[in-house]
């Protein structure tokens, strides 16, 4: 019988958490290590975030919960989630009016979920707590690593030797999976031992949380009186430099952010009996929602914090470590993929490790194929061939939500943005045949590799332009060449009229 393998994963984040799921089902040793405390411990505060926050799930990350060998993961999340049909988009008329405009994500009635982060990931620990081959390591922060040697240190958080310094404790392992998030120790120890690409990028943009806050006075029997907005749409606020987005959750609140400028940021700092009036000029008919003193309290208590997006290349050493999540790809929040997308790296990656037959016992009849070192080689030809097929959807994605920060605060209403949609739309409902979708619908409601939905959107374009150019621009292109050999003489006068008046004027 093939030896077990000890996996060690860094960060017990959903995507961690995932992973460690991923491993302990192919019946692996699993050791998750965590920074923090148990995040089912309600005094933990969740990192980045005031209390835990509601995020977009959608196919993506549904999709490798599907994967996970644990159905009753995906039954229990789902119960808990609040389906988003579309955007609500909040503004103010010329003559002062406040309007808000439903525009639905998909043609076919698909939604986006709004779920409770903190929720999902304390489900995923749950479900790992009660397997026999995991155990976890809270309070425990990675501070180094040698992957040619297969150790690493970490400091127990709190705990100081007679010596009044931190204790630290040396383990080995046969594969590191860090998910330790945007500034992953995993990642930085990583890049001493390969030649890693490494970019990353503050955009200047902070955010910071508010809360809208359930109607108290709802009737008991009429949960979806609690809602002060619609629950069903992700709201948003736009405006050309700032934006507010509100997302529902299940006690009839909703978690809001402000997106703006950290110049912005700071001249609310110096005057903050202007956050209303701020408010009120840019969001209109949030103040309705948020008490003006509210909108102060929440903006002096609650950080604000930047927004990182980071690529990097390659995600793997040897046969030994991997990042995934945010540790490999940190994006700002614009398409919500952030969490999907490392929900899927678990999935594609265990799928290739499963692909060279890596991880667990499943393919141990060859007894001699699972020796150490044909094993250790398998795995690192899988690791590559990882980090091959998913740092170019990677960085595809870490574009496209970049991307995503103009089209949302700006182009949403622009009739140009309205009229591809609706195109791409009506194709894709008329003539399923053709394969037509919009970029969104791809990202958010397929398992198409990102890289592939920016090359048919691409190409989706440029037909529309062909195709627009060809139904109407070149009927009155035809048009103007009859008009003009019909009516050439007076065509020609006319001409010469206006060039004489010009040129009369311009002397003048
Ligand atoms: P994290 O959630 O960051 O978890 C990393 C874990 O590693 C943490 O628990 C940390 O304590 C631990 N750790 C760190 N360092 C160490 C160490 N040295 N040793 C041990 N442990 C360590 N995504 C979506 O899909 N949809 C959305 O709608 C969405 N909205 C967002 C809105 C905002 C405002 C922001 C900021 C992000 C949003 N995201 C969204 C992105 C999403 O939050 C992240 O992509 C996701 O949380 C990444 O998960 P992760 O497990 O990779 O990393």
């Amino acid at each position: 019988m093939a030896e077990k393998q000890k996996v060690v994963v860094v960060g017990a984040g959903p995507v961690g958490s995932l992973a460690a799921l991923y491993a302990a089902q192919r019946g692996d040793d699993v050791e998750i290590y965590e920074l923090r405390d148990d995040l089912r411990d309600p005094s933990t505060t969740p990192l980045n975030f005031t209390r835990s926050i509601n995020l977009a799930l959608s196919e993506r990350g549904i999709n490798a919960m599907r994967h996970s060998g644990q159905p009753k993961l995906l039954d229990h999340v789902m119960a808990a989630t609040i389906p988003m049909r579309g955007r609500m988009i909040h503004g103010k008329r010329p003559n002062g009016q406040i309007f808000e405009q439903a525009q639905d994500y998909d043609a076919h009635g698909r939604a986006i979920l709004a779920v409770d982060r903190g929720g999902l990931n304390k489900r995923l620990l749950d479900i790992l707590e009660g397997m026999p081959n995991v155990t976890f390591y809270f309070n425990h922060k990675l501070t180094g690593a040698d992957f040619r040697k297969c150790k690493a240190w970490f400091e127990i958080q709190g705990k100081e030797s007679s010596t009044g310094r931190a204790r630290e404790i040396e383990i080995d392992f046969d594969l590191m999976i860090g998910a330790d998030g945007a500034h992953s120790a995993v990642r930085y120890h990583m890049m001493k031992f390969t030649r890693m690409d490494y970019h990353q990028e503050y955009i200047d943009t902070l955010w910071c949380e508010f809360q809208i806050k359930r109607k108290e006075d709802a009737p008991e029997n009429e949960p979806m009186a609690r809602f002060r907005i619609s629950p069903n749409h992700l709201h948003i606020w736009p405006g050309k430099e700032f934006m507010f987005i509100a997302i529902p959750s299940d006690d009839g609140s909703f978690t809001c952010t402000l997106f703006a400028p950290s110049e912005v940021f700071e001249r609310l700092e110096i005057n903050p009996d202007q956050i209303p009036s701020f408010f009120d000029h840019h969001f209109p008919g949030v103040t309705a929602l948020i008490q003006p003193y509210e909108l102060i309290t929440s903006f002096h208590q609650n950080p604000h914090l930047p927004l990182i997006s980071i690529k990097c290349k390659p995600y793997h050493y040897g046969s030994s470590a991997v990042v995934l999540g945010d540790a490999a790809h940190a994006m700002v929040p614009f398409y919500g993929q952030g969490m999907n997308a490392g929900l899927e790296d678990v999935r594609i990656l265990f799928g290739i490790l499963d692909k060279h037959s890596l991880i667990g016992g499943r393919d141990d009849d060859d007894e001699e194929s699972r020796s150490a070192v044909v094993r250790s080689s398998q795995r690192e030809a899988a690791l590559a061939e990882y980090t091959a097929v998913r740092a170019p959807d990677a960085h595809a994605i870490n574009d496209l939500a970049l991307q995503n920060y103009v089209e949302m605060r700006s182009e949403v209403l622009s009739p140009m943005y309205r009229l591809r949609k609706f195109l791409e739309e009506s194709l894709s409902v008329h003539l399923p045949g053709l394969g037509w979708q919009t970029k969104y619908a791809r990202v958010s409601f397929g398992n198409e590799r990102y890289s592939e939905v920016v090359a048919r959107s691409d190409y989706q374009g440029k037909a529309l332009v062909r195709g627009f150019f060809g139904a109407v621009g070149l009927p009155l292109l035809a048009g103007g060449f009859l008009l003009y050999f019909r009516h050439r003489g007076a065509l020609k006068s006319a001409v010469r009229a206006c060039f004489g008046w010009l040129c009369r004027s311009v002397r003048r």
